[in-house]
C-alpha cells in the first residue's frame, strides 16, 4: 500500500502528491488518510468556520476519491505531536511502504512533517514531498545576487518570468485504481472542540466542494475578471472572486485558478490581469515564510520600526473593535461582516487593521488573532503578510505615513452607504452619506467614535517617524 496524506489540498485534480503516487503506483493499492487535530486548530487558533469548512470539504474530497476507488482513513490525534506515531500505526496497520504528502510551508507544519518523515525514514519508509500548494516552489524566486526579494513588484515580475518559462499546466485527476479492501473511514458531519469563538460556518454562503470552487471560478472569470481591477475595491460590489475559503482548504489551486482565468476571461492579458497579480502576492507570502524562517514566530519583518513603537494596552479599545462598536462607520461595518459571515472584503480587511494598529496604537499581534480565530478563510501566511503590511512593519509595507482614514476609504468606496446599511441595519433609515454621520448615526443607537480621529492620526504619524 501507499498512504497519501490529506491536509489543506483537498482536491483529486491538479494534486502532486495525488498524482505521483497513482504514476508511480505500479499496482500497489493508494489508501488515502486525513488526521484530525482538535488541539493543534486551538493553539494555531484556527477559527471554528474554517475548521467546519475544512470538514465539509473532506467530505466531499471522500466522495471524489470513492470515484477512484481509493478509500480515505481518518485518525484522530489531539495536536501535532501525536501525529507521526499515528501515521505510523496505520502505515503498519495497512502494510504501507510509503507516504506521499504536499508540502505545507509555516513553521508549525513544517515541524510535524520533519518529525514525521523522521520517523517513518527509520523504520524503513519512504516519504515524497510535493509543492503544489504554490505554483512556484517557495525558495526558488531569486533576484541577480541570488538573494530572497523583499519587494512585491520586482518578486511578481521574477516569478511571471518562471511562469512563462515553465508554465505549469493543473494536472488531471489519476485514473481510478482497481478496487481494493479497505474500508474507508466516515467523515464526521461536524466537530465540536472547546473553540473558543463559535464562529459559524454557513454553508449557503460557502457550499464545500471543488466543483462549487471550479463553478465560482468559472463565473467569476467570465463576469467579472475584465473589471476587476476597476470594481475590486468597492466592498457593496460582488466583484471579487471570494474563493480565498476555497484556496485556503485546497479545494482549488492557484494553478487551477490561473489556468480557468486564461480559458474563461477571454482576455489574452490574462497573466497581467491585476488578478493574477493577487494571486501571486499569495505566493509572495509563502515564499517569504520560507526565505525568512523568523516570521513565523510572529517577529516583524522590520524590527527596527517595531522597537521603537509602543503599543497600546487598552483593552476597551480593542475590545470595542472587536464588536464593531468604534463609531467610525465603516471600520464596524467591516467588523460587522467578519462576525457575521466569517469572511471579510479585502478593502474593510485593510481599513480595519490600519484603524486598529496605527489609530487605536493596538499591538498588530492581537489583530492577526483575531482575524484568525474568526476567518473562514483564515491562513497563517497571508494574514500575518496583510498584518504586517497593515502595521507598517512587513515586507514591502504600506509606509507608515498612509493612515487610511475611515471617513475618507467611505467616501471613496462606499460613497451612498450601500455596504455599511448592509451590516449595520439600523443605519437605513439613514440615507447615503448621512450613513457616515456620527450625530445622526447615534440618533439611530450607534456609538460615538471612541477616538479623536486627528489627534490619534497625529500621534500616530509623530511615534511612527520617530520610529522609521
Ligand atoms: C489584514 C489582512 C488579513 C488578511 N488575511 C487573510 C487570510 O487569513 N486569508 C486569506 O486568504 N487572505 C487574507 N488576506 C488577503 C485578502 O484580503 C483575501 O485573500 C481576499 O479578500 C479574499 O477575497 P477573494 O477570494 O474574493 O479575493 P480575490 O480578490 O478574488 O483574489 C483572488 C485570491 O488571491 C489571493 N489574494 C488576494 N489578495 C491577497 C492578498 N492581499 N494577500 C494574499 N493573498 C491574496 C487570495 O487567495 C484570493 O482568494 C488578508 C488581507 C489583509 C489586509
Amino acid at each position: 500500500m501507499k498512504l497519501i496524506w490529506f491536509r489543506n489540498d483537498l482536491r483529486v485534480r491538479d494534486n502532486k502528491a495525488l498524482y505521483n503516487a497513482n504514476q508511480s503506483s505500479d499496482g500497489v493499492p493508494i489508501v488515502a488518510v486525513a488526521v484530525l487535530t482538535p488541539v493543534q486548530w486551538l493553539m494555531q487558533d484556527e477559527a471554528n468556520s474554517r475548521v467546519q469548512f475544512w470538514l465539509a470539504n473532506l467530505r466531499e474530497l471522500s466522495q471524489d476519491l470513492a470515484s477512484l476507488n481509493i478509500p480515505l482513513k481518518i485518525l484522530r490525534a489531539s495536536s501535532n505531536n501525536e501525529v507521526p506515531d499515528q501515521l505510523l500505526a496505520l502505515a503498519n496497520r495497512l502494510n504501507a511502504d510509503s507516504l506521499y504528502f504536499n508540502h505545507e510551508y509555516a513553521e508549525y507544519e513544517q515541524r510535524r512533517d520533519d518529525a514525521v518523515q523522521m520517523l517513518f525514514q527509520q523504520h524503513q519508509l519512504r516519504v515524497e514531498g510535493f509543492h503544489s500548494d504554490t505554483i512556484i516552489k517557495p525558495g526558488t524566486v531569486r533576484n541577480k545576487q541570488g538573494q530572497p526579494f523583499k519587494v512585491f513588484t520586482p518578486f511578481s515580475k521574477a516569478w511571471r518570468v518562471r511562469f512563462t518559462d515553465e508554465w505549469p499546466e493543473p494536472l488531471p485527476m489519476p485514473a481510478p485504481q482497481p478496487p481494493c479492501n479497505v474500508q474507508s473511514d466516515p467523515v464526521p458531519d461536524s466537530l465540536v472542540y472547546d473553540a473558543p469563538v463559535q464562529s459559524i460556518w454557513h454553508d449557503h454562503l460557502w457550499p464545500a466542494g471543488s466543483e462549487e470552487a471550479h463553478q465560482r471560478l468559472a463565473i467569476f472569470a467570465e463576469t467579472k475578471a475584465a473589471d476587476y481591477k476597476l470594481k475590486r475595491d468597492y466592498p457593496a460590489l460582488a466583484a471579487t472572486s471570494v474563493l480565498s475559503p476555497y484556496l485556503t482548504v485546497g479545494a482549488i489551486s492557484s494553478r487551477q485558478c490561473l489556468a480557468g482565468l486564461s480559458a474563461n476571461s477571454g482576455d489574452p492579458e490574462w497573466l497581467d490581469n491585476h488578478w493574477t497579480s493577487e494571486l501571486i502576492w499569495r505566493e509572495f507570502y509563502r515564499h517569504l515564510l520560507v526565505d525568512f524562517p523568523e516570521m513565523n514566530r510572529l517577529l516583524p519583518f522590520k524590527p527596527d520600526v517595531e522597537s521603537r513603537l509602543t503599543w497600546s494596552s487598552d483593552d476597551q479599545l480593542f475590545d470595542a473593535w472587536c464588536r464593531g462598536e468604534t463609531g467610525f462607520t465603516l471600520v464596524d461595518a467591516g467588523m460587522k461582516q467578519l462576525l457575521a459571515t466569517g469572511w471579510m472584503h479585502n478593502r474593510l480587511r485593510m481599513v480595519t487593521a490600519s484603524f486598529l494598529t496605527k489609530l487605536l496604537r493596538q499591538d498588530w499581534r492581537k489583530g492577526a488573532r483575531f482575524f484568525m480565530q474568526h476567518l473562514i478563510d483564515g491562513d497563517f501566511a497571508s494574514n500575518l503578510g496583510g498584518w504586517q503590511w497593515s502595521a507598517s512593519v512587513g515586507a514591502d509595507a504600506t509606509p507608515y505615513f498612509r493612515i487610511f482614514s475611515p471617513m475618507r476609504q467611505a467616501e471613496r468606496f462606499d460613497a451612498q452607504g450601500e455596504y455599511v446599511a448592509r451590516w449595520i441595519p439600523e443605519l437605513a433609515s439613514l440615507k447615503g452619506v448621512q450613513r457616515f454621520d456620527p450625530m445622526l448615526g447615534a440618533t439611530v443607537g450607534r456609538p460615538l467614535p471612541i477616538i479623536d480621529y486627528a489627534h490619534a492620526r497625529s500621534q500616530s504619524l509623530d511615534d511612527y517617524n520617530l520610529a522609521s
